[in-house]
This record gives C-alpha cells, structure tokens and sequence, in this order.
C-alpha cells in the first residue's frame, strides 16, 4: 500500500505498534500465579498468589499488601498476548477485573475503542485525536471489522456494506451517560455515511441539494441547528443535548445518499424556564443576544444584556471557550445550507425572544382576593409584538381564562401562583412545539426527492440509564427505554448465537436473556402497570401524585418482583416513594409531581389568543394540531347552541382547514397525556429498530472532571454494568465463546496429540486431538462442542490448553 495505515497520524491511537506488541510478550506471566483482587480504588489490582488455604488464598498485591482474599474474588488474569486486546470477546479469561484493565490499559494508549463481542466501547478521550481524519476515513472505507483495528468507521463501515449487501435496513444504537461522547461520535458517523455516500457510484460529486448546500453538507448542517435549540450547558456536559434523536441516512440500493431525517424524543422543557447551578438554558438565548447581528437585539426589542432576562439568567451566563458570537454565526451558516428562508428564521427568534419576555411580564395578587392582575403591560406587549398578538388578549387570557363550570363557560380569575404556572407553561410549551416545527423543517430539507430512497442506516442518540439521588417522571421515562433497548440487544444476541449454533449443527439451546427485562418492562407498560395507571390516575377527579402511589403499592408492593418499597439511601439526599429493579439497578423514584408533569396542562385561552399570530407563521404553525378544550367540550355535548361563539367558529374553520375535526380528535396532542405521547413514539422507534440490523456503540465518560486520560475506576465499572457490556459477558460465558476453526485448531495443538493431528481432514485431526485430551482429563464434553466447520470452547478452556502445550514447549 503506497500509504500505509501505520503511517498515519492517526495509527498510534487507534493499533498496537509491532515494537509494543514485543513488548508485551516479553511481560514475566504465570498463569497458576498472578491474579486480580478488588481493591477500593482502582477497581481491581494486579497480585501474585502466594498460598491456598481452603477456599481462602493469600496474594501479594502490586502495592506490595500482603492479603488474604476468598478464592472466587482472585479472578484470573490473561496473558501477555492479550495485552490491549482489540476484543475483549476473545479474552481467554472474561472477568470483569481483565475488561477493566483492559479498557484502561488501551485508554492510558488513548486508543479510545475496543470491542466487547458485539458492543463497540469507546470512552471519551476529552481531547481532539487525529483518529477521524479524511485519510482513517479512507482507510476503512470497504475494510472488514477484523482487518483494522476497532473504530467507529468500522462498525459504521460494517453497517454500510451490510445495508448494500444484504439489502437490509441498518440501526446504530449509541448510548451511554451524560458527557460520556454519544453526540460527538454520532457527529462522526453521520459524517462518515454523509462521506461514503456521496463518493459512491463512478466518482459523482454529491447531489445538489435544494436551495443551500449540498444533501452531503446538509445532513452535517442539521446538528449545529439542533444544537443552538436542543443543546445547553449542563453541570456534567458544557454542550449536552437536552433531547433524543433518531437520524436516518437514507440511500439508494446501489449505496448513494438519498437524503436523511430525524425523529426526536424526550425533550427537555423546564430548562426553558429554569436551570440548575452551573448550567445555562439553551444555546440559541445567548446567541441571540451576542450582537452577532447588531440590529436583531432592537427587531426582537430585547435589552442588550441577557442578564435582564430571568428566564434564562439563572445560573451560568456564559461557557468557558465557547463564543456565543461565533457560535450565531456557525448557526446562522448552518440555516442558510439547509436553505431556512430569511422570514423562518426570524420567526425563530422572535418566538425565542418572546418567551424571554414571557419571563420577565409580572404580576401581583389583588388584596384580599384569589385573583391576580398585570402589574406593567410592557413586556407582554414586547412578547405579544414578537408573537404578533394582541397584548391585552393574551394578558386576559392568562389572568381570566374561560373555564368550563357545568355546561357553562365562564372567565374565572386565577390566583398569582397560577397565573404564573401558567406562564411557564405556556413558555415551555412554545419552545418544545418550535423544536417539533424546526426538525420537521430540517426533514423537509433533507428530504431529497430525486434520488431514489431504498435503505436508511438509523443513528440513535439517548441517554442511557440515569440513577440518581432524587428520580422522577422523566428518569422514569428514559430508563423505561433504556429498558426496552436492552431487551432489544439481548434479543439480538439471543438470535445471532442461535442462528450459528443452528449452522454449526451443534446441539445447544441458548437462552433468550431478552426475557430476563421482561417482567420489568410488564411493570411499567402493561394494563394495571405503572404507566397505565398514571394515565388513569390524571383523570380521576381529585387525586394527587400519594392517591397514584397508594394504587401502584396496592396493585404491585408484595405482588410484582420488579416494585419494591424504596429502601433507605444510603447516606444519600432525596426521599422516594417506590423502587424499580431494573436491569442497571434498583432505581429509586420520587412521584412528586407525576400527575402535573404527565397532565402537562395549558392555559387554553392563552393557546386560542396564540392560535390567531399575524405576522409569525411559525407560532400559527405550531399550534395548529392544538384543539382547546373549548372546541373539545362543543363534540363532547354534541354541539349545544349556547356554546356557539364566534371564536368558537373561527377555531373550527381553522381546524377543518388543518384536516382536524372529530374524527381526528384521539390523535391529537392536546388530547393526550405526556405518556401516550411519548408510548407511541417508542413503539414507533422499537418497532422501526426490530425491523434493522442493529450495531451497538457503548460510551463512557472516564471521570467527572472533563479531565484527558484520568480513569475513575468505580465510575467506569458502573457504567460497564449499566450499558449491559459486563452483563453481555455473562452471557456469553453461559454459551461457548471462544471459536476455532478446524485447520487452526489442528496446527496450534498438534504438538499435544501428535499422532491424531496427522490426520488429512482437520476436522478428524481436530476431535481426535480433543478425544485424547478428554481421555488424559485435561478436558471433559461440556466444555466444548464440535461445530461443522469449528469448535466452540466455553470461556477459559483455551488457556488450559495454552498451559499445557506451553508446558510440553
Ligand atoms: P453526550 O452526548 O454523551 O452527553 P458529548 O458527545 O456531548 O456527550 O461529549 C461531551 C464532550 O466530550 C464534548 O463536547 C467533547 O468536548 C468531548 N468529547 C466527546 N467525545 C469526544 C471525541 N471522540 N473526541 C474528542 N472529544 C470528545
Ligand atoms: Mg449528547
């Protein structure tokens, strides 16, 4: 090869130099001696076995502690060949303690990515590496998994031939803690498909997208605009995304790039109106305030400093090394590739800065009275000017909504508290509803029509499992999916073990540990399961969030394995009210607030003032699918005359023109709870998955201080078990996971039965060789099988044989 791959820039990070493979096998090893011991720091340390007493050995650490350990907690060590192992599926000995040392050993090297059977780990190295360069890209474009060393762009490259060869559609899971990489190295996968497809077919130039850039350059466009509304500063991620995605890469059946599009899930609203210490709201509050474009500040008639804005002044106000001036102007760039007109974009920032006024419109309660007035008109009527909206409309609207009391409707006066919850409300729910609008906008443009879309390759971007000290509605929810992916990996691995134990005609039947998640994901999801009975709950007449968890211990406390009153914490904050066993972990939950947050209510007669904008389509755009109660109760009583109104009219001449009406009424989101919203779009995602060829990225944020090359061993070894890579383990050690082929198998231990391995089939030579292993004892039937064109050892039987050629070498 004219440039060869150890040349690159990028090799040192990515394969094992020749000069550190040497040195390594020169490593001093004895397999009956050295071991790993747990050890409250670094998670395991390395010690020499001194003497066995029972079941108890005494070791010598390489502290130089002389301590005495139960046997079963010494786990074995590799050998030296496995040194940085680029899969730790092959591992000889599979034990946490070698995956642990293994990962380290390879991160200390920055080689970020190792394999772990059908997971791809990669932990983030919090410093740019020259690993994701055109030239590795070129590398490993066309290249089998086994043939480079373990990359993204090996497993995205395996999901591109897979798609074009098998003519099935791909999906790529990545998942992992906040901070932990997923977004960056979805950045780079979708780079990757963006790069291969369009250099596919006789050297064509990629497609001219619409109006902007190229299709190629706007599906990477598409992040920095998802960026500016999706991502904040949080505590753990100076650039978190505050929501998850599903992007497909569509493509032709000859590989070309067809065009893209997202489906989001799980954004989160509250920081639109309030942040924690040390984070920011979204991105896009500050770049609008930058002064990137001198005379937006006074179009949105915004003060100059954001720091007025209480919405969005909380907490941090700038991030360090990030320049929300040049951060607009990438944003900015990023909406005229994807071919935003100039009125779209405006209407996004005026409906940002709206709701920043939203924040600072006071109010002040009437003496002596439950009734709450404006106090100053003057920011409404900034935020109705950026709305194009009648001020004192909306300020009614928020103060006197119109309720239904009986049959009648009345205007009913609200307290102060309400009046403001009602704010907030109504703020959050415009910017979800804007982010809903901006990633349908980013599928229109992504939506190339000229190109034929056969396959997509799906990238999926969510957080993993989150246990905290205090767990709510939305831990709820995203470990309710983390539930779901995990069942779907287990399922997959179930299927593909079976279907080459079929092949090999070996009689074997292996488990479907997808059934294990089971039970707890009845727990939740099932009629009479948790979420069923919230949604039942949000509708009975005067329950609160203690009548929803007295239901749930009725129904489930002694009854379900998976509901468990919460045990005390231990010496951490926040009280609980039930637990879940899930598969990461018992997980805490709070209901506090439950109802409020599944109910998610809205000010209706704010949303029918809203539903009227002139001047910002995009704020008409966003409620159009949003039926009030008003229109609701007109189906519910068939249509009583008294309730005939002129608004009344003009609401429902405004939903027929949508295509709404009752017949549309169960599908429409003001209908339904957050849950049903959100249960539809998983089964939607699940069953979209289900129907792929999955690919796992597993990521891992090394320690909590942002910090390059630091490993935290605890916090490591606990995401292990979360991202199920320890737990995939096990169950590979349920099954055979160490494989050889005949011929290899016959010339590696022929020297351990000379006469059997002369043989001319390999395969007589090979089970001749292991009958006379089993007959000397140094083997027994269920611990290994012959395949037809290999044999399957369980985990660890092939460094017994190690031990023994070694011995006769
Ligand atoms: P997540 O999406 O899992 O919350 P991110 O992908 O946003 O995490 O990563 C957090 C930060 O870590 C990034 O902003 C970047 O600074 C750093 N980072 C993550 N992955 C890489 C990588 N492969 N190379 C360089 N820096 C990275
Ligand atoms: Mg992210």
């Amino acid at each position: 090869m004219a440039d060869s791959f150890e040349n690159d820039p990028g090799f040192p990070y990515l394969g094992i130099s020749r000069e550190d493979k040497a040195k390594s096998l020169a490593r001093p090893f004895d397999s009956k001696k050295n071991c790993w011991v747990p050890d409250a720091e670094e998670g395991f340390v390395q010690a020499e076995i001194t003497a066995t007493k029972g079941d108890q050995v005494t070791v010598v650490t390489a502290r130089g502690n002389e301590i005495t350990v139960k046997k079963d907690e010494a786990q074995e060590m590799n050998p030296p060949k496995y040194d940085k192992t680029e899969d730790m599926a092959n591992l000889t000995f599979l034990n946490e303690a070698s995956v642990l040392a293994n990962l380290k050993e390879r991160y200390a090297a920055m080689m970020i990515y190792t394999y772990s059977g059908l997971f791809c780990v990669v932990i983030n190295p919090y410093k740019r590496l020259p690993i994701y360069s055109e030239s590795v890209i070129k590398h490993y474009m066309g290249k089998r998994r086994n043939e480079m060393p373990p990359h993204l762009f090996a497993t995205s490259d395996e999901a591109y031939r897979n798609m074009v060869q098998d003519k099935e559609n791909q999906s790529m899971l990545i998942t992992g803690e906040s901070g932990a990489g997923k977004t960056e190295n979805t950045k780079k996968v979708i780079s990757y498909f963006a790069i291969v497809g369009a250099t596919q077919s006789a050297g064509a130039k990629a497609e001219e997208g619409k109006k902007g850039g190229t299709l190629e350059e706007q599906i990477v466009q598409t992040n920095p605009v998802l960026e500016a509304f999706g991502n904040a500063k949080t505590v753990r991620n100076n650039n978190s995304s505050r929501f998850g995605k599903f992007i497909r890469t569509h493509f032709s059946s000859a590989g070309k790039l067809a065009g893209g599009d997202i489906e989001h899930y799980l954004l989160e609203k509250s920081r639109v109106v309030r942040q924690a210490p040390g984070e920011r709201c979204y991105h896009i509050f500050y770049q609008i305030m930058s002064g990137f474009d001198p005379s937006l500040r006074g179009k949105l008639k915004l003060e100059n400093e954001v720091s007025y804005y209480h919405f969005c002044a909380q907490a941090e106000l700038t991030i360090e090394g990030v320049n929300d001036k040049e951060e607009m102007g990438l944003t900015q760039e990023a909406f005229d590739i994807m071919g935003f007109e100039d009125t779209e974009v405006m209407d996004l920032y005026k409906s940002t800065a709206g709701i920043m006024h939203m924040g600072e419109m006071k109010f002040k309660q009437r003496p002596r009275e439950e009734q709450a007035e404006q106090d100053g008109e003057e920011d409404a009527a900034n935020a109705c000017h950026n709305f194009g909206v009648n001020h004192e409309e909306f300020l009614k609207a928020l103060t006197k909504p119109r309720v239904r009391v009986g049959t009648e409707w009345v205007n009913k006066g609200q307290n102060l508290e309400q009046v403001n919850w009602a704010v907030a409300g109504l703020a959050k729910a415009i910017y979800a509803r804007m982010f809903k609008w901006l990633i349908s906008r980013c599928n229109k443009t992504l939506d190339a029509k000229e190109i034929q879309r056969d396959f997509f390759i799906g990238v999926l971007d969510i957080a993993g499992f989150e246990i905290f000290d205090f767990n709510s509605f939305e831990q709820l929810w995203i470990n309710f999916v983390n539930e779901r992916l995990q069942q779907f990996f287990n399922h997959h691995m179930f299927v593909l073990e079976q279907e080459e134990y079929k092949k090999e005609g070996i009689q074997w039947t292996f488990i479907d540990f997808g059934l294990d998640l089971q039970a707890c994901i009845e727990l939740i999801e099932k009629p009479l399961g948790l979420i069923s009975m919230l949604d039942e709950e949000c509708i009975v007449p005067k329950a609160t969030d203690m009548t929803y968890v007295q239901k749930l211990n009725d129904q489930h406390l002694g009854k379900h394995p998976n509901f468990q009153k919460p045990k005390p914490p231990k010496g951490k904050q926040g009280e609980a009210h039930f637990a879940i066993v899930h598969y990461a972990g018992t997980v805490r939950y709070n209901a506090t607030s439950f109802l409020e947050k599944n109910k998610d209510p809205l000010n209706d007669t704010a949303v029918a003032v809203l539903k009227h904008a002139e001047g910002n389509q995009l704020l008409l755009d966003i409620w159009s699918d949003y039926i009030t109660q008003f229109v609701r109760s007109y189906y519910e009583f068939g249509g009583s005359t008294m309730l005939f109104t002129q608004k009344l009219q003009e609401e429902q001449a405004a939903l027929a023109k949508e295509g709404g009406g009752g017949g549309k009424r169960g599908k429409s989101s003001s209908f339904m709870t957050v849950s049903m919203i959100y249960r539809e779009s998983l089964n939607n995602l699940m069953n979209m998955l289900y129907q792929t060829h999955p690919h796992f990225i597993r990521c891992i944020i090394p320690n909590e201080k942002k910090q390059s090359g630091m490993i935290d061993s605890a916090l490591v070894l606990n995401q292990l078990t979360c991202n199920g890579v320890l737990e995939g383990i096990r169950i590979c050690r349920k099954g055979f996971p160490n494989r050889m082929i005949y011929p290899d198998f016959r010339h590696r231990y022929a020297i351990l039965a000379a006469d059997a391995a002369k043989d001319s089939d390999p395969k007589k030579a090979s089970t001749g060789i292991t009958d006379k292993l089993c007959n000397e004892g140094h083997l027994n039937d269920e611990e290994f099988k012959v395949g037809n064109t290999k044999l399957f050892f369980k985990a660890g039987i092939l460094a017994r044989l190690e031990d023994l050629r070694d011995e006769i070498l």
